[in-house]
């Protein structure tokens, strides 16, 4: 999905006007809203200076590696959620000062559940009755209609803390199963709406039960016309039983109404295989698809080697199909590094925080770099800078180069202040995010 399809809720975000944390680095609230209001607010322009804001200017080098970042303090004017401008650091009355947190990105989180989550709500582990995604399915059928009862304000909550974590934007799977019909959804969008000013969400509609398996065909038809942007899918040899049936109606789908695709694919043996080939085959045929179909977990990937890994990867970046991993560890490792050096579009998720699903997940990207980091040994200056990419969608300060990338004037304000020197000691130590900036306005503040 291109960009400029992406930010098609942000753009009806940034429409919207909130005062929601204007300026909160700068002291008490009302003062700072009430500073902001007077020395910037110019007709319908909404400018912001900040000063102190450490960004990355270049790396230094020895004879054999790069052995540290430089940084400098510079202040930055934002504009109409835009940074205008950047320039020298210099004392202006009035300016929100970052106190030299260093400025990264805001992180993306491209693979959670926000439907569904004990968040927000008592403790509760995992269940070892269930094995398989199966089970996983008749559970549901049982505890969902519980979960609809709380599913808007948890989803809010769930917002609340991917915030704290950085994260700024969530590419959300939504049930749809005849269980909760299109009430998840429904549910899913409210919490959307009431969060639209502070936090941009993409929505995939998710057959969870299988699209066959469980009927699902009309709901999924239903959900492809209600403001969402991805048609999901779900293991189609071993949930629906047929590859081609469950990869053609869900092509066909997002073809009809004009949406990506992004599939949960667990198979990890022949069958995934043969249904990341098939996958392939489909978008090479429809390449108004190209760039906009996704698979995440994709696990089989983490089963190939020698030649099939890279016939399998080379297939994958010409079809510009993109790969969603929560970076597991343990008995299966996924090949992301082979995947960068294919030029194939990594992303990762925190996919499951707190529910029946898994008891863990932090609601943290830069804790998903750290992993990455440690998993793969990316342990150099160089290496756990360029970790950040996967919690940031791809958006660096440095290129490879040590070339300044980002930001420039006219990127948008969507930026963490951070309490680190530079991005590869955020990753290695998974730093406080001090400060989180989104459309130019400050949506959460540690304290
Ligand atoms: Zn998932």
């Amino acid at each position: 999905m291109s960009r400029k399809d992406l930010t098609r809720k942000r753009f009806i975000q940034q429409t919207a006007t909130s005062v929601m944390g204007y300026g909160l680095l700068s002291g008490a609230l009302p003062k700072s809203i009430f500073a902001m209001g007077n020395l910037h607010k110019q007709g319908t322009t909404d400018q912001v200076t900040f000063k102190n804001v450490r960004m990355e200017t270049g790396f230094y080098r020895d004879d054999f590696e790069v052995t540290g970042t430089k940084t400098e303090l510079f202040s930055m004017v934002i504009e109409n959620g835009e940074i205008k401008a950047i320039q020298p650091n210099s004392d202006i009355a009035g300016a929100i000062d970052a106190k030299g947190y260093l400025l990264l990105p805001a992180m993306k989180d491209m693979h959670i559940h926000l439907d569904k989550t004990f968040y927000g709500g008592p403790w509760k582990a995992r269940s070892k009755r269930q094995h398989g995604v199966r089970d996983m399915i008749t559970l549901e059928e049982k505890i969902l209609p519980e979960l609809l009862k709380t599913s808007t304000e948890r989803a809010e909550k769930i917002i609340e803390l991917l915030q704290s974590k950085g994260s700024d934007f969530a590419r959300s799977h939504v049930n749809i199963e005849p269980t909760s019909q299109l009430n998840s959804l429904k549910n899913l969008q409210k919490a959307i709406e009431n969060k639209r000013a502070v936090f941009g969400v993409e929505i995939v509609a998710f057959p969870q039960h299988g699209i066959f398996n469980s009927g699902s065909e009309t709901l999924m038809k239903e959900a492809a016309q209600m403001d969402i942007d991805f048609i999901g899918g779900l293991d189609p040899f071993s949930i629906d039983g047929s590859i081609e049936r469950s990869l053609d109606f869900t092509v066909q789908l997002a073809l009809d109404y004009k949406r990506g695709i992004d599939i949960h694919l667990h198979e990890s043996g022949e069958s995934g295989l043969k249904t990341v080939q098939y996958l392939i085959n489909k978008v090479k045929e429809n390449p108004a698809l190209k760039g906009k179909t996704f698979l995440s977990h994709c696990f089989v990937l983490g089963k190939l080697e020698g030649k099939v890994l890279q016939e399998t990867c080379e297939q994958l970046a010409e079809a510009q199909i993109g790969i969603i991993s929560t970076i597991p560890f343990g008995h299966l490792i996924m090949p992301i590094p082979t995947l960068h050096r294919h030029g194939i579009k990594v992303m990762t998720g925190t996919d499951s925080v707190v529910d029946h699903w898994s008891p863990f997940g932090t609601g943290s990207m830069l804790q998903k770099a750290n992993l990455m980091a440690q998993l793969y040994g990316f342990s150099s200056e160089l290496e756990l800078s360029r970790c950040l990419r996967i919690a940031t969608n791809d958006v660096l300060p440095l290129d490879n180069n040590g070339k300044q990338q980002w930001p420039k004037a006219g990127d948008k304000a969507d930026f963490n202040l951070v309490e680190a020197s530079c991005s590869a000691e955020a990753v290695a130590r998974t730093s406080t995010i001090k400060a989180l900036y989104h459309n130019g306005k400050c949506v959460y503040q540690y304290s």
